[in-house]
Parts: structure tokens; sequence; C-alpha cells
């Protein structure tokens, strides 16, 4: 296809890389406290293809916790046990157009959770597993990504310390939920259940192996394995091109036009459909929360490639 030329994507990358290593702007999310911590200079950048090519360049292999990122596949898993009208129908498809965490946006009207990819939606997606208890919950969520990055994923025990410790906003937005009937499980163990979702440890390449799945329309590159249907995929990207980027979901679409995940932690998955994932890991964040590196990279990529889904031939 027209990214057959391997060298290219892998100067690309390394381009992309270089192109933005020295870029300071931004500040690591403080409201989880060891988030913080983490190592402000750390910056990688990853691409897998379809058919589970990777092209790396720099911090590839350093394990930041997924945090939001790890919505979509969660949505998807939810999806494949219990077909895409659960989420539309229990959760529901719409952006919000707030902050991921709005409490505000809960109460607008009778949607509530709005989609699972802000965190009352994503609390409600991990209520809906069914399973028998909260431990079975988490057992599904964590085997399901596993097999998403065709690798065994654990959970940052310290990160997930930190946020149990400090996630009383997440708290509440469980019980509101479950206030209204948009909760389908005990709202403290939902939350604990998504805290730990949030926690788990990956590399870029190992995420970038988790989007890859979704580029090759629900087959992981690397196993061959079936984890989603197919005609599963365009509804996670769909989610994904609406509301995957906080409230900067607009001026994305904008200027990549690519369905795409960030998380807190510095890593955003963007995927090609058909063709590839591109991933970017860097822990400061803009004010809309999103990795000011990891953006600037896969934008860079996307433009220099054409890879916007609304762009003419
Ligand atoms: N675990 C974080 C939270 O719920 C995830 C937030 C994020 O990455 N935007 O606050």
């Amino acid at each position: 296809g027209a990214f057959a030329d391997h060298t290219d994507l892998q100067s690309l990358v390394d381009e992309a890389h270089a192109l933005y290593k020295d870029n300071d702007d931004g500040a690591n999310a403080d409201y989880i406290p060891v988030l913080a911590e983490v190592d402000s200079s750390l910056f990688g950048v990853v691409i897998i293809t379809a058919s589970g090519e990777t092209f790396a360049a720099g911090d590839v292999d350093h394990r930041f916790s997924i945090q939001s990122v790890a919505k979509p596949f969660t949505a998807a898993l939810v999806m494949e046990q219990q077909g895409v009208d659960a989420i539309r129908d229990k959760i529901g498809v719409e952006p919000t157009g707030m902050p991921f965490n709005s409490i505000v946006a809960i109460e607008l009207n009778d949607q509530r959770s709005r989609n699972p990819l802000v965190n009352a939606g994503a609390i409600a997606a991990v209520s809906m597993i069914e399973a028998k208890d909260a431990d079975a919950r988490w057992a599904f969520i964590q085997d399901g990504f596993s097999g998403f990055a065709a690798e065994r994923l654990e959970i940052l025990d310290d990160i997930y310390q930190s946020e149990s410790e400090t996630n009383y906003r997440n708290r509440a937005i469980a019980n509101l939920l479950y206030n209204y009937e948009r909760l389908y499980a005990d709202p403290t163990e939902a939350n604990e259940v998504y805290t730990k979702q949030g926690s788990l440890g990956v590399t870029a390449k190992q995420l970038a192996m988790m989007g890859a799945t979704l580029a090759n329309w629900g087959v992981n590159p690397k196993t061959g394995e079936r984890l989603i249907q197919k005609n599963y995929v365009d509804e996670v990207l769909a989610l994904m091109m609406m509301a995957g980027f906080y409230d900067e979901v607009g001026i994305w679409a904008y200027q990549a036009g690519l369905p795409a995940k960030t998380g807190v932690g510095g890593g955003i998955v963007a995927v090609v459909p058909g063709e590839m994932a591109i991933v970017g890991f860097s822990p400061r964040l803009n004010e809309a929360g999103n990795s000011v590196r990891s953006l600037l990279a896969i934008e860079h990529i996307a433009n220099e490639l054409d890879l916007s889904l609304f762009k003419g031939p």
C-alpha cells in the first residue's frame, strides 16, 4: 500500500522524535501525586502497522500508566461481550464539550454518562462488564488489554495507590451515576476497577500494538487472534474521533483528522483505519491534559503522510 516504504516510516518516526524532543512546554499531571514525579524528559514515538511492523524512536520501552487511553479498549471489550447497542443505550455516544471529569455533564440531561471516553461513561462501562464480582471484572479487563498488547500487562502499584488515595472526584461521579441508575454495579467497586484500569502499565510499543489491533479491524497483528468483531471497530473509532482528545478534540480533528485517545500519563494512540497505529508518550501535558510532544509528533506524522481521514486524493 501507500506505506510500503519502510525506510521512510522509520525516518519519519526518527524525524518526529527529533523535532519535538527539546520541547519543554506543559507540565506533568499532578492531581495524581506520583504522576508529578515521572521523569518529564521521557519521549517515545512508535508506529505499528496493521501487519505488525514496528518503527520506533526514543523511550518506547518505558512503562507508564495507560490512564484514559484505556477507555476505548474497555468500550471495545464491552461491545464484544454485549454488542454495540449496549454502549449506546446504557451509556451514550455524544461528546460532552466539557472536561473529562465533568460533573456538570452528568447533570445536563438524562443521558448522564454521555460517552464511554469520559470518566463518567468509562466508570459506567467498567460497571457493565458481566462478571461474578469485582475481581473477575478486573481480570476480564486485564486479560483483554493484555490480548490487545500481545503481552501480559500489570498494574503500576505506586500509581494505583496514589490515585486510590486521592480519587474523591471519581467516587462522586460513580455515586451520582448510581443515583441516576446509570451505573450497573456497586459504585465503590466500579470505581476501584476503573482506577486499576488506569494504573495499568504500558510501554509506547505495547500501546501501539493495542492500537494496531484496532487499525487491523480487531485482529491482533502479532498473535493473529480476533479480539473484537470487525463491525465493532468503526464504533470504537467513531467514539475516539469525537471524544478522544478531551476539550481539544475539535482542533485535533481539524489539524490531524485521526481518531485518537489521550491520557494524563502522557500517552496518546492514534489509529489510521486499515493501516497503522501511531503512539506518542511524553509526560508533559498542555492545559487540556494532552501530552504536548506526543500530540505534535503524531500530528507531524499524520500531515507528512496525508493521513487525515478527511483528505482527498
Ligand atoms: N485515572 C484518571 C482519572 O480518572 C484518568 C484521567 C485521564 O487520563 N484523563 O482522573
